[in-house]
Order: C-alpha cells, then sequence, then structure tokens
C-alpha cells in the first residue's frame, strides 16, 4: 500500500519501528554505531552525542575523535579512537556535533562520507558541507541531514514560512533525508514523502539538545531502520524525552539521556 505523502507517526508506529534483541542477536548482529564529534574545544557535544548513540538499540558504540578520553570516562562501555579510519566497521555514522573546523575536523567528515554505510551529518558537518557538496553528490549510501534553521538557511537558502516545503526541497536537491529541526520538526525524503513530528516541547531549546539527537539518529540507522523512519523516530523520542525531562523542572541537554531511557522503556513495555 502506497504511503500517504505527509503523515504524523503515533505511539505504535514508533514501538514497532524500534527493533528489540532476539535470543540469537550478539552486539555485532545489533549493529555498531560510529560517532565522530567533538574536539578538544567542545568535548561535552561528543560526551552529549555518544550518550544518546548508545540507547538506540544498537550492540556497541566506537567513538573517533580528539574527545576519546573525556568521551571513556563518561561512558566506559564505548570503544575509543582517534580517527574514523581507525574506527573500523560500523552500520552507520554520526559526523558533526562539536567537530570544530580544522583540518582534522575535515578528515572526519570526509572519512565518514567516503564510507559506504548511512550517516547522519549535524551541526559543524553541516558548515563544512556548504563548501564541499560534492561529498553530498558522491555518497554511495543514505545520509540524514540534521539542520536547525541557520544551518539549513547556509546549505539550502531561507526556510521562509512553509517548513514542509522547504525540507522536501532541500532533500530533493541533496538526495537526503532532511530533518529540520524546531517547533513542529520535519522530515522530507528525496522522493517528497514527509513525517510531521508530534512531540516536542520549547524545553528543548537548549545547548546539546541536537546533539542528543544526532547520536540517537545515527543509532536507530545502524540497529537498521530505513533513514526516514529512523529520522522521524528519533525526532519523536527526542520531543517525547523532552517533555518528560520538563516534568521534573528546567531542562538541560543531560537531563534527555536518562529521559530517553523512561521514553524507550514506556514504549517496549
Ligand atoms: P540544536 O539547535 O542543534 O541544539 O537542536 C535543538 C533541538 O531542540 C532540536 O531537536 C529542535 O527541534 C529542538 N527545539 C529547539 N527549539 C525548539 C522549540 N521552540 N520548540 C520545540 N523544539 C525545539
Ligand atoms: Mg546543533
Amino acid at each position: 500500500l502506497a504511503q500517504p505523502m505527509i503523515r504524523r507517526l503515533d505511539e505504535d508506529e514508533i514501538a514497532a519501528a524500534l527493533l528489540e534483541p532476539g535470543p540469537d542477536d550478539d552486539k555485532y548482529t545489533r549493529g555498531v554505531v560510529g560517532v565522530a564529534a567533538g574536539s578538544q574545544a567542545y568535548p561535552g557535544a561528543a560526551q552529549l552525542c555518544v550518550g544518546s548513540a548508545r540507547l538506540g538499540g544498537v550492540g556497541a558504540v566506537r567513538y573517533a575523535g580528539h574527545a576519546a578520553h573525556e568521551v571513556v570516562r563518561r561512558w566506559p562501555e564505548v570503544l575509543v579512537t582517534e580517527t574514523v579510519a581507525e574506527a573500523g566497521r560500523v552500520q552507520a555514522w554520526v559526523v558533526g556535533p562539536g567537530l570544530g573546523s580544522t583540518s582534522d575536523a575535515v578528515k572526519s567528515l570526509r572519512g565518514v562520507l567516503g564510507s559506504d554505510v548511512p550517516a547522519v551529518v549535524d551541526a559543524d558537518g553541516l558548515n563544512l558541507l556548504v563548501e564541499r557538496r560534492q561529498l553530498l553528490s558522491d555518497r554511495g549510501a543514505a545520509t540524514v541531514l540534521t539542520p536547525h534553521d541557520r544551518e539549513f538557511e547556509r546549505l539550502f537558502g531561507p526556510v521562509g514560512t512553509d517548513r514542509i516545503a522547504a525540507a522536501r526541497r532541500a532533500a530533493a536537491e541533496s538526495g537526503a533525508v532532511v530533518l529540520l529541526k524546531g517547533y513542529a520538526t520535519v522530515v522530507a525524503e528525496p522522493d517528497g514523502h514527509c513525517y510531521l513530528n508530534p512531540t516536542g516541547t520549547a524545553a528543548l531549546a537548549t545547548a546539546g539538545s541536537g546533539d542528543v539527537l544526532a547520536g540517537l539518529t545515527g543509532s536507530l540507522l545502524a540497529a537498521g531502520i530505513q533513514p526516514g523512519l529512523a529520522a522521524a523516530t528519533a525526532a519523536y523520542l527526542h520531543g517525547a524525552a523532552g517533555a518528560r525531562a520538563a516534568q521534573d523542572g528546567p531542562v538541560v541537554a543531560s537531563d534527555l539521556l536518562p529521559a530517553l531511557r523512561a521514553e524507550l522503556a514506556a514504549l517496549t513495555t
């Protein structure tokens, strides 16, 4: 049956999209997600992005970058290397949060986008793409772009008043899934299919919030969920986690990690 072009996922569809481990699974069959984020200047972005990448149903997270010490101190289950090339085989990558714009940042972006696995590009990764669009058109696997309005504008021009049209135009133009963040996040696929996210709260307008969304999106991709659905599911869970965290007081990005676990537990039981 053809899916409607524009739709909102409900709780049951989200629960059905999430993959639970079975008796025959091991950590590799569940999928490994790679995170190329953070830098000496922004180690916290790496911690937040890895923090959520751990929660999307994968068997392991590999981190590649200059915040390896900070990452492993906070998350001892994560395997760390300095470079994307050293990280070995993963089923999906997340690149960009806190990455900076040094030559090593560019190297990470090239390493990720030159690989043949799905990738989420966020934050500094998006900014580096502005002058390197070829990296997108040369891709041999799916890409999910997760811009907020200013990042969107640098890559695709003004968002304007019709956010659905803007996300669709960008997806068609780039060949990537475009997750346009904000109040009522839109996810558009290159063929025009579109998800409107029903969850969220303005309390998510806080530093590091997007880093959590990017890590979760990559994790769902690595676990084997199709790109458009993975992006829409991540937006849903992130918004629901934000609303849940907001019940306990002002929200900071770190609060989203326990709230995400609680949200996943509520959905899958
Ligand atoms: P970033 O700007 O990269 O940290 O991402 C911000 C995150 O918070 C995204 O997931 C946005 O969708 C969400 N967000 C930001 N502002 C709002 C808002 N006013 N209402 C709902 N969600 C928001
Ligand atoms: Mg951001």
